[in-house]
């Protein structure tokens, strides 16, 4: 198909005062903007009826396949208002390939970059009075594909319909930039060798919820996934990836299958290598953490992803007892690349990757 997205603009989208004071206080994901871009796929036909239309209900067979086996697939991004007044994208052409990715895992139809970029653009163009001004906010873009095949049978759908949405967010964590307190669960795991925890996809989320509501149980605001095979290496927490950092080194576990590929991760990695620190991708053992937090050589820790950028970790909990990292406070490491990171978003320094994608 060409990259042509047919535009039914909304008939009566939500008045500007309305708006404004929905996006006074957005929270996360609870506030929506008028529109949304669907794309629908079909085996033998490709991909077709691209259309940026009014935020809508989806109304759908109980036999479509997503209902029944979860064949469905997301990306998160954000269009960030940048200091000139103007609005871009950060690394969109990366989300692009992992949905790609994905799709292939959960033997889905794969969406071509073209369309999952144009897709972007329009929305945020449509809905380009939803972005936020403010110096936290940003407007959250969240596509996702699903099978739309109505059909009981076990077999990868013959149909998919691509959806893009967006939804204005403060800061992600209510606490704003306030260490984290996480829970390593030794009970359950999030991916297993061969799995599917490389895919961004909704299943993976399913079976994290568990295991993330025991973290809130025990007070804490996170869980972290060990490794399914022995539980004795970092993976990741239920939705973002971990840095441990010693001063002039950092030590991530490795892309091994199991962890979801974070852009916010490789960003990270590229500027923490540039600035002259040692990054180690290797299995970091939930012993090493524990001995060198107690011993002081680790001086922070933190989590990272899109929604909630780079946040300290403080505290660590679990079966076994708790121990705090370099006093509980957010390390400086964290704090720098945090800032070089969030400056390159808002074009407040220069962009010397290619990285920001300006929309408008
Ligand atoms: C999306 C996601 C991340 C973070 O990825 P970013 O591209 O940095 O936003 C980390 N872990 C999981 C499980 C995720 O789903």
């Amino acid at each position: 198909m060409s990259n042509d997205f047919e535009l039914r603009a909304h008939p009566a989208p939500v008045p500007a005062g309305e708006r404004e004071a929905l996006m006074a206080n957005p929270g996360f994901g609870r506030v929506f903007t008028d529109h949304m871009v669907t794309i629908r796929y079909a085996d033998g036909k490709g991909w077709y009826d691209a259309h940026v239309e009014p935020r809508a209900p989806i109304p759908m067979d109980p036999a479509t396949a997503v209902l029944h086996y979860a064949q469905e697939i997301f990306e998160g991004l954000k269009a960030y208002r940048t200091v000139d007044g103007g609005v871009a994208l950060f690394r969109p052409d990366a989300n692009a390939a992992r949905f790609r990715q994905s799709a292939q895992r959960m033997a889905m139809a794969q969406l071509p970059d073209e369309l999952f970029l144009g897709s972007l653009h329009e929305l945020v163009r449509v809905d380009r009075d939803w972005v936020p001004s403010t110096e936290d906010g940003s407007l959250y873009l969240r596509p996702f594909m699903y099978a739309t095949e109505v059909f009981l049978g076990v077999k990868p759908s013959a149909e998919y319909l691509y959806v893009a949405i967006a939804s204005p967010v403060g800061s992600y964590f209510r606490s704003g930039v306030k260490p984290l307190a996480v829970w390593v669960s030794t009970e359950y795991s999030r991916a297993a060798p061969g799995g599917t925890g490389a895919a961004k996809c909704g299943g993976n989320y399913a079976g994290s919820l568990l295991p993330q509501a025991k973290a809130v149980e025990q007070g804490c605001d996170q869980v972290v996934f060990l490794d399914a095979e022995r539980r004795e290496y970092v993976d990741e927490l239920g939705g973002m990836n971990v840095f441990f950092g010693y001063g002039d080194r950092l030590v991530t576990p490795p892309l091994s299958g199991t962890i979801l590929p974070g852009v916010t991760r490789d960003s990270v990695m590229t500027l923490a290598r540039e600035a002259g620190l040692t990054v180690e991708e290797r299995p970091y053992s939930f012993a090493e953490w524990r001995a060198d937090a107690e011993s002081g050589a680790l001086r922070e820790a933190f989590a990272c992803g899109t929604a909630a950028v780079l946040t300290p970790i403080g505290t660590v909990k679990w079966a076994g007892g708790e121990f705090t990292i370099a006093g509980g406070g957010p390390g400086e490491l964290t704090n720098r690349l945090r800032t070089e990171l969030v400056d390159i978003q808002r074009g407040r320094i220069s962009d010397r990757h290619g990285w920001v994608h300006r929309v408008l």
